[in-house]
């Protein structure tokens, strides 16, 4: 007998129920020896007081089937909610966001025929550490990490894909030319590891041009990597572009589970109709079959959707633009649909390219090791001043810089003021504008070291003489490298 593998499975909201069964039908239609433990998640669960919509007793399933197939959740109106795949990802440690973004021409409308991309988004980090507050009157602010670890696994995770499916190019996109430190560290670890790849293409775009040349020849990229918001933004231009939005599966790998979804949500106008389309799931279902090593049941299966698809066999959304260029022969309901796909097991599309995982292999639980996280030693680090934050009602820098120099020593000195980043004091242009909240740093000496005391000290002073100080950011050098940024202006 067959040993069937244990999954967690979330039927949702809205839609979710319906295109979750249509997807489970035809999965089991073709052969995959699922054991389906259900979890709730969504609506109800945020409703009975859940803040982040999930159980408390669904890890126990999770942690020990390791794959989530996930419907789409409703999350309710209004504030405290928090959001169910932020605390999935980083609970699970769900670090690689797989979402491939493919035209479907003639059948699926679209002005780029030729797309046939793969975006890797980083998921844990960046701007989505929620890390944010408001410092003065009139400025807030968020802080964005990326780390080493998380960056190579990242990067390395992109090249092992793009070499697992049989990709040739990898390119990353930063904004490392304005932010040096943190989208220079990614693509610094985007070139060592790209050195190890000698048979993949690398590139490097800056995001703003990348972005753009994405939007216009979607074909020239294959599997692109990104920071977090970056990849957030340009996953859903990418699938908008293909014209498959509701068409488009995504994944969520990490070291220890993975969870695969649509990228659609819960559709709530169109639930309970029988007329949602079960496509973004299924090829979320698909990449799970995957990652389970069941390479030949997930090529059956995308095989049979692409040929139903070329049929004709639409649901109202892909049905309705279809009619007019006569690609749609048949509208149908959610379970028609499936039951569409399933009629189809055997057969391959004739007009769009078929789809191979065979080269994949079927080693269970992924098609590729899924990088894990290098810990190295602590480097040398050199305490060597700090930019102290204040809330500052009164605009003149002049008079600031004065009045602050009074608490230089212990060769703590303020060496310059900024303001948004721009330095506005010694030596400001009077056009600059400046809001309430000042940067003010105090640096030592040529080859002096202070400690944290210092510091202490530093900001006891500074509240004596009855400043508002509102953050303190240290400046370090790492290896005899400054390891901070020099600002604009200077
Ligand atoms: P949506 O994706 O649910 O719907 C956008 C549009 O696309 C609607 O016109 C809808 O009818 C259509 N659509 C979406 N999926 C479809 C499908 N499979 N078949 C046919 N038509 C489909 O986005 P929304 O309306 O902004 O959000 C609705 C709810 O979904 C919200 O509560 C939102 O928070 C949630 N949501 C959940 C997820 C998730 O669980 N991963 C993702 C996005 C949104």
């Amino acid at each position: 007998m067959t040993q069937t593998i244990p999954i967690t499975v979330a039927r949702g909201d809205g839609i979710g129920p319906e295109i979750m069964d249509a997807c489970l039908f035809i999965l089991q239609e073709a052969g995959a020896a699922l054991e389906i433990e259900e979890i709730h998640v969504g609506e109800l669960v945020y409703l009975a007081g859940n803040s982040s919509g999930i159980e408390p007793g669904a890890w126990e399933s999770l942690r020990r089937t390791k794959v989530f197939y996930k419907a789409p959740i409703t999350t309710p109106q209004g504030g405290g909610y928090k959001s169910l795949n932020v605390t999935t990802r980083k609970t699970l440690g769900l670090f690689a966001n797989v979402r491939p973004s493919v035209s479907y021409y003639p059948f699926v409308e679209t002005k780029h025929p030729k797309m046939d991309l793969v975006i890797v988004r980083e998921n844990e980090e960046d701007l989505y550490a929620g890390i944010e507050h408001r410092q003065t009157d009139e400025v807030y602010q968020t802080l964005k990490l990326i780390s080493r670890p998380g960056t190579e696994k990242i990067v390395r995770f992109a090249f092992e894909y793009a070499r697992a499916n049989k990709r040739s190019k990898v390119t990353a996109f930063t904004k490392d030319n304005i932010m040096k430190l943190t989208d220079g560290l990614f693509h610094q670890v985007f070139d060592e590891i790209a050195a190890e790849y000698p048979d993949l293409e690398n590139e490097h775009w800056i995001v703003d041009i990348g972005a753009a040349k994405l939007a216009d020849t979607p074909e020239a990229f294959d599997v692109i990597v990104l920071p977090n918001l970056y990849g957030d933004v340009l996953s859903d231009v990418a699938s908008q572009i293909a014209g498959s939005v509701g068409l488009a599966g995504s994944a969520n790998i990490g070291e220890q589970a993975a969870m695969f979804e649509a990228i659609h949500g819960s559709a709530p106008r169109r639930a309970g109709q029988n007329m949602a389309n079960p496509s973004g799931l299924l090829l979320g279902g698909v990449m799970m079959l995957v990652h389970l090593g069941l390479t030949e049941t997930a090529e059956r299966v995308h095989n049979a959707w692409l040929r139903t698809l070329e049929d004709g066999v639409h649901t109202y959304d892909v049905y309705r633009r279809g009619k007019e260029t006569g690609v749609s022969k048949k509208e149908v309901g959610t379970r028609e649909f499936a039951e569409a796909v399933v009629a189809r097991l055997a057969r391959k599309p004739q007009q769009l390219k078929p789809v191979s995982y065979g080269h994949i292999g079927t080693e269970a639980s992924t098609s590729f090791p899924v990088p894990t996280a290098i810990i190295r030693p602590p480097h040398k680090k050199d305490l060597i001043g700090v930019d102290v934050f204040l809330h500052h009602h009164d605009r003149d820098p002049n008079k600031l810089g004065e009045a602050l120099s009074r608490v230089n020593g212990e060769g703590l000195n303020l060496l310059m003021i900024s303001n948004r980043g721009q330095k506005v004091w010694p030596g400001g242009a009077p056009e600059t504008f400046c809001t309430d909240h000042w940067r003010c740093r105090f640096v030592t000496g040529e080859g002096q070291q202070i400690t944290n005391n210092h510091i202490v000290r530093l900001l006891q002073r500074v509240a004596d003489a009855n400043f508002d100080f509102i953050k303190t950011e240290h400046l370090y050098n790492f290896d005899g490298e400054p390891a901070y940024s020099l600002g604009q202006g200077q």
